[in-house]
């Protein structure tokens, strides 16, 4: 018994879900058998003596000319053997076929679960990463700063600021965190309101708007009243990650324009900067949690923590909408979201 509990913890989830699928089939499969196999066995024999033996009208037996009696039982035994065999092959087929089909049909059921559970378990590693980076450096610092015997002002000064700096990275992760878990635990329920395009733009730039000034960063809002169908809160967030994303990445003195276009059903959002643009590589992953391209973490003291875009595709997704980017390095970058327009 303990090993066959510890064969089966062993097994793959698609195979212990075939060897059940497996069990059902083969146990109908088996029960129908028994049943035919009792059944035309029956009948098989009853006609077969019907044919030697034939009883007159006042119940004497007559056995026509013919096979002897011995001869008929063993007839009668070899069509149940030959009836027998049939019905094995034909569980045998069943059993092959049925596994097969069963075993396709459990990778299928299995393969999402399993990929939502390896994609759990990357996040909860990315997460827990993340996490310590920050605090290992404060622990660090502190433990030094602990061990000396005296302290001047100044280098305490210092110590407490760059602990403020890991802790508003560690706020910054948190929010991030929780952005993403609130997008995924609303998403079935979003509700949805006429929202003008033009006036969400404007407050997700006032958000922006002191990170801007201190990069002298401009932003052109170049959109016109325009309705979409979204959540006004987490519309105006999917604009605030690609604008800061935009002044984050973007050399000092540099311009960002947020422009739209339409078409019957939807309406596209460009938010264009010159900033240094994506390289190739990169551009296929920046969607993916925890994403950042190569250099951008320690090139940028600002940085994020590569959750931004994935909330903003996971926001546009929600809407029945898409998020995409056309860059290139040096020649900056354009995303475009495309949400559904309101026709009401
Ligand atoms: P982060 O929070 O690190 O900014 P994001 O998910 O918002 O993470 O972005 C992922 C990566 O995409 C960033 O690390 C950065 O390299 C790149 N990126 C995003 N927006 C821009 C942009 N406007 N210009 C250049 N690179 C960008």
């Amino acid at each position: 018994m303990y090993r066959f509990s510890r064969f089966w913890r062993h097994l793959s989830p698609a195979l212990k879900l075939t060897i059940a699928y497996l069990s059902i089939l083969m146990l109908i499969s088996l029960f129908f058998s028994i049943v035919l196999y009792n059944l035309a066995a029956n009948q098989l024999e009853s006609s077969l003596r019907r044919q030697y033996v034939k009883l007159t009208p006042g119940n004497t037996i007559v056995i026509p000319r013919g096979p002897n009696p011995v001869q008929v039982e063993e007839e009668i035994d070899n069509a149940r053997q030959n009836l027998l065999l049939e019905l094995v092959y034909f569980n045998a087929i069943i059993l092959a076929l049925s596994g097969l089909i069963s075993y396709l049909l459990a990778r299928q059921t299995v393969k999402p679960i399993e990929d939502a559970l390896e994609a759990q378990s990357r996040f909860t590693a990315d997460a827990s990463h993340e996490l310590r980076t920050p605090l290992t450096a404060m622990q660090t610092e502190i433990e030094i700063a602990l061990r000396a015997k005296k302290m001047p002002i100044s280098e305490a000064r210092e110590l407490l600021q760059s602990n403020l700096e890991e802790v508003v990275k560690l706020r910054n992760l948190s929010d991030g965190l929780l952005r993403l878990a609130r997008a995924d635990s609303n998403g079935k329920n979003l509700a949805t309101t006429k929202i003008n395009l033009a006036k969400a733009v404007k407050e997700a730039t006032e958000r922006v708007a002191t990170a801007a000034k201190a990069k002298q960063i401009r932003i052109i809002n170049e959109v016109k009243n325009v309705w979409v169908a979204a959540e006004k809160e987490s519309l105006i967030d999917l604009i605030v990650i690609l604008l800061d994303n935009s002044i984050k990445y973007g050399d000092k003195k540099t311009e960002v324009k947020i422009s739209h276009s339409t078409s019957a059903n939807h309406v596209k959002l460009l938010v264009s900067d010159n900033g240094p643009g994506i390289a190739k590589k990169d551009l296929e992953h920046i969607f993916e949690r925890f994403y950042r391209a190569d250099d951008s973490r320690t090139k940028q003291p600002g940085g994020g923590y590569g959750l931004g875009l994935s909330i903003a595709a996971k926001i546009a997704q929600l809407h029945g909408g898409s998020i995409g980017v056309k860059s290139a390095i040096g020649k900056g970058s354009v995303f475009t979201v495309v949400l559904p327009k309101s026709n009401s």
